[in-house]
């Protein structure tokens, strides 16, 4: 028993003095993949059932958040455009089919706007998003991204397939009706140096890892942190942890 009640000591003081740290300047960047009620069985672990996904937009907009796009970013960092009081930025990767038929109703209900990047070569594929579906949502308000053109692991290929998935994925989008593409996910949310210039040649303007923590306006735009939502085991209360988590992380780190 006094056992115990050390532990829960030791665990008290170690909140009060991680809460006591300044609240972290940085915002989070979500990153999901799938919204459906019916996921393939290689989706399942980062699969959101719609009504989950819905719990966790009520709870975003009741505690002030703001969705913007990675668009949004830019224009505040480059042209001092600001940005709203809590804003949040919510990714979804690869480009699934239920990103358009699930959760963009859910996400219009909520007033709320996403990030979504294809993998190029997918596109039109049973269960992923068609051409047509991208041209509607990027007229709906919802930005599109490249996550590249065949998923590869980009820091093993040589310049000559690099080019194919980084260039030519944009221009594939572009070339077919879309608005200029400015941002991308590294596959795997890896990364090197050589893969970030490539991308600045190619007027990419930002770049989303796997790298969890939050991000300021100081932040390289192609090394953004992500807050990663897996299918949820423990309803709202593991998300409202994993976004404190990230802001725990952030304590920490100044100081
Ligand atoms: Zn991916």
């Amino acid at each position: 028993m006094r056992f115990i009640g050390v532990v829960f000591l030791i665990a008290a003081l170690f909140a009060g003095f991680i809460f006591s740290l300044p609240e972290p300047e940085g915002f989070p960047i979500l990153e999901y993949h799938t919204v459906t009620n019916n996921p393939l069985p290689e989706s399942e672990i980062y699969n959101v059932p719609p009504a989950e996904f819905s719990a966790q937009l009520d709870y975003l907009q009741e505690n002030g958040y703001t969705t913007i796009t990675l668009n949004d970013f830019i224009k505040a960092r480059r042209y001092g455009k600001p940005l709203p009081p809590k804003p949040i930025i919510l990714t979804f990767d690869d480009g699934y089919a239920d990103n358009y038929t699930e959760m963009l109703p859910i996400l219009e209900a909520h007033g709320m706007t996403a990030v979504i990047f294809v993998i190029t070569n997918e596109l039109g594929k049973p269960g992923y998003l068609t051409l047509d579906q991208l041209k509607d949502l990027q007229k709906r308000g919802i930005e599109i991204g490249s996550h590249s053109a065949d998923h590869l692991p980009l820091v093993t290929l040589n310049a000559e397939f690099l080019d194919n998935q980084i260039r030519k994925s944009k221009i594939f989008l572009e070339w077919n009706g879309l608005d200029p593409i400015g941002s991308f996910s590294y596959p795997n949310g890896i990364y090197n140096i050589e893969i970030i210039e490539m991308l600045k040649e190619q007027n990419y303007l930002a770049a989303v890892t796997g790298e969890a923590g939050l991000n300021t306006l100081k932040s390289d735009p192609y090394k953004l942190r992500r807050v990663n939502i897996r299918k949820p085991r423990f309803g709202i209360f593991e998300f409202r942890w994993r976004l404190l988590k990230a802001n725990i992380f952030e304590r920490l780190k100044n100081l």
